[in-house]
């Protein structure tokens, strides 16, 4: 299996500045793996082993479903199903699942090989941006420049900064305060504006302009949940 099936183009995500870049990273290796996983992977054992272990989460399940070939998702699933069938059910139907079979069902409802590509893949291309920011003036203005990072990516993100070295000692604390600026100015604004749209209720503020409050709720999950 290929450690990278794709080199992320840095400059093109960070060249963008609406919503959260490392969002718009998941979603293009999201797409790039959903048509490996039903295309190419599909036919190569190793990943099948893989797939066949893991499955996948109900989002991947139907975004494959919806963009893969009929034959290629029967196949994948056909292996799955047979795997579950041969080593998480009791094979005598007057017994209860063993634990390791409990726990092994537990465990598949949690593991997704997208899921898992796709965080792997973005470990190693957060230690690329940590290197561009030091390496890059242009890049460290983008990263800057950037709308928000949503909750669950800034923690990646300041997760990462501990154990990377390609972040090196004189750009870290720079590159810190812009991780928590593109959070926390951010979460700010978004106090501020649903606190305006609850306002806009009140009778005395009828006719008025929501402005920024406007989109406020959609905003502020997109924020909590990624995009
Ligand atoms: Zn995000
Ligand atoms: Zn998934």
């Amino acid at each position: 299996m290929k450690e990278n099936i794709c080199n992320i183009p840095i400059h093109d995500i960070f060249g963008e500045t609406c919503g959260c870049p490392i969002c718009r990273i998941e979603k293009m290796l999201e797409d790039i793996y959903v048509e490996y996983t039903t295309g190419p992977a599909m036919m190569a054992p190793d990943v099948r082993i893989i797939t066949n272990k893991k499955g996948f989460c109900k989002k991947h399940f139907d975004l494959m479903a919806e963009k893969g070939p009929r034959l290629s998702n029967a196949l994948i699933l056909q292996t799955h199903l047979d795997e579950i069938k041969q080593n998480l059910l009791p094979q005598n139907s007057k017994k209860i699942p063993t634990t390791a079979q409990q726990k092994g069902i537990a465990q598949l409802m949690s593991s997704c090989y997208i899921c898992d590509r796709i965080e792997h893949d973005t470990v190693h291309f957060l230690s690329t941006v940590f290197a561009e920011f030091c390496e890059d003036e242009n890049f460290r203005k983008s990263y800057e420049s950037q709308e928000f990072l949503c909750l669950s990516h800034y923690s990646l993100v300041m997760k990462c900064v501990k154990n990377d070295s390609r972040l090196k000692k004189a750009y870290k604390k720079e590159f810190i305060t812009a991780t928590n600026n593109l959070c926390k100015k951010y979460l700010e604004s978004l106090v501020d504006d649903v606190t305006k749209f609850s306002k806009m209720y009140d009778y005395k503020n009828r006719g008025k302009d929501f402005g920024t409050s406007k989109d406020s709720i959609e905003r502020s999950i997109d924020f909590l949940c990624g995009k």
